[in-house]
């Protein structure tokens, strides 16, 4: 094959050499005396700090990173001390884009980064493309015109990730930008999404995503009740399950719940279903039928240190007592080691809210692994009930599951049923609860007290 075409796009020897720029040792924390940008160390710090605080507000932080392109030569044509100050103005044009609280970073060369918080993804790249847009100003240099431009990578940080890897995730994407030819943005996370398929799964969830801030915003969500019925025919629970509706038509929890995890907007949709389920635990006290909810939560809002804060606010607001609320999350977080998710599971119990295993038997965790759980009930998949009755392997997993969930003390439900004979299984496996279709589907609050005055009628 012929050495000169590169068909792959192997990085250009001008990549390469720029990797070595880049490779020179780190200054000290001082900041860089060319910029007075932070050096590469004292930006670590700055990361790992904005991370800490972004938490408690409400945002997410997006590291935004830049080199100019072609800089090599701008050295070679004018010298080092046109060079220093070329990137002394485009520091410059930077510091007047970007307010606080930022960080500035130059990360040694041509190379800056910029740590900022932002709302979403489409906050993310309008900043960096007033970032482009500026540095594009024709510039002087010993009299001569220059126009000089950049490749930008971002990257959005992602919920429990280390600072490091969020940079470098910044930081391919940049190269990304240089490789198709520079003067252009490349959103990390994107390069997965390639093809034309992925084009449209992308833009797919851009429109999930900015429904989601709009319903956020314009009250387009709402909660439907599902009841979880106990063995003696009493409402035992209901299960609160978001909606979320655009221009008439209902998302699919299946759809935007996932967009939402990936986003971080599940931290606010979270709030607002901890909030809003709480409220209708509140009215259905006042009426004289004080039942218990459950609410669905994420791992990354577990994993949020304003998760209690949340919590908190949601019992207050709505003024319930803390007994009335059951969190459903799913296995995995109960073996999750991260301080933050122990201790907010600990805070949550030690509140008085109950905690559920949801969708157990999906994971891989060992029932035996829980036993030294917090949670006071647990709920199994669905899948295992949709074989029910006749599938006799099932029938036993089921049975055992419910035995040994019993006997480390917790009260067990089964998901999904749909028909009177699986509902006979389920008895006789001992299940204490069940929930699904053959009961009623999830509805709006007026149908789920309809549906209860009728059952109390009986
Ligand atoms: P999940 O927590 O397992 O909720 C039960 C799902 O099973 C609901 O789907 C419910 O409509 C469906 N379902 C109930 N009975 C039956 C049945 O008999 N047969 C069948 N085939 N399905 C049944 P939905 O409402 O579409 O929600 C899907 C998932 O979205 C939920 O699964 C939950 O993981 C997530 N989700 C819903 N609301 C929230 C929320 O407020 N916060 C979070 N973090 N997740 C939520
Ligand atoms: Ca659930
Ligand atoms: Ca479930």
């Amino acid at each position: 094959s012929s050495a000169v075409s590169d068909p792959v796009g192997h990085p250009s020897s001008e990549e390469t050499l720029h990797r070595h720029f880049d490779a020179i040792p780190a200054a000290t924390s001082a900041p860089d005396p060319i910029t007075g940008f932070l050096s590469r160390n004292a930006g670590l710090q700055a990361a790992v700090a904005l991370m800490a605080d972004a938490g408690v507000r409400n945002a997410r932080l997006c590291a935004i990173w830049l080199d100019i392109d072609r800089f090599r030569r701008v050295n070679e044509s004018f010298g080092h001390v046109a060079g220093d100050s070329v990137i002394a103005r485009i520091a410059e044009r930077i510091r007047s884009i970007v307010g606080l609280p930022c960080a500035l970073v130059r990360m040694g060369g041509d190379e800056f980064v910029v740590l900022a918080p932002v709302r979403d993804r489409v906050a993310a790249t309008q900043l960096a493309r007033q970032l482009l847009v500026e540095i594009r100003l024709p510039l002087t240099v010993d009299e001569l015109l220059i126009r000089p431009s950049a490749s930008i990578g971002i990257a959005l940080e992602q919920v429990g990730e280390e600072p490091a890897a969020w940079l470098e995730r910044a930081d391919r994407a940049m190269l990304e930008a240089k490789r198709r030819g520079g003067n252009r943005l490349a959103l990390s996370g994107d390069e997965l999404l390639t093809g034309r398929l992925g084009v449209q799964l992308a833009r797919e969830e851009l429109a999930i995503e900015s429904t989601l801030h709009a319903a956020l915003e314009n009250g387009g969500l709402r909660l439907h009740f599902q009841p979880i019925v106990g063995r003696d025919g009493r409402v035992e629970a209901v299960e609160a399950l978001m909606r979320c509706y655009a221009g008439g038509h209902q998302i699919a929890p299946a759809r935007f719940i996932p967009v939402a995890e990936k986003t971080g907007l599940i931290i606010r949709l979270g709030e607002w279903s901890l909030l809003e389920g709480a409220r209708c635990a509140a009215r259905l006290r006042a009426r004289g039928t004080p039942t218990t909810m459950a609410i669905n939560v994420s791992r990354a809002q577990l994993l949020s240190p304003r998760f209690m804060h949340a919590l908190h606010a949601a019992l207050v607001c709505a003024d319930v007592p803390a007994r009335l609320i059951e969190l459903e999350l799913t296995e995995s977080l109960f073996l999750d080691l991260s301080p933050t998710v122990q201790a907010n599971l600990r805070s949550a119990r030690e509140v008085g809210v109950g905690l559920a295993i949801d969708d157990f038997g999906t994971g891989y965790s060992c029932l035996a692994n829980l036993k030294d759980l917090s949670a006071s009930k647990l709920k199994l998949d669905r899948s295992f009930i949709a074989a029910l009755p006749e599938d006799r392997r099932s029938f036993a997993v089921v049975k055992s599951m419910t035995r040994l969930g019993q006997e480390l003390g917790m009260a067990v439900v089964a998901e999904g049923v749909e028909n009177h004979s699986q509902l006979a299984a389920l008895t006789e496996a001992g299940v204490d609860a069940s929930q699904g279709f053959h009961h009623a589907r999830p509805m709006p609050e007026h149908g789920l007290l309809k549906w209860m005055a009728r059952r109390a009628e009986k």
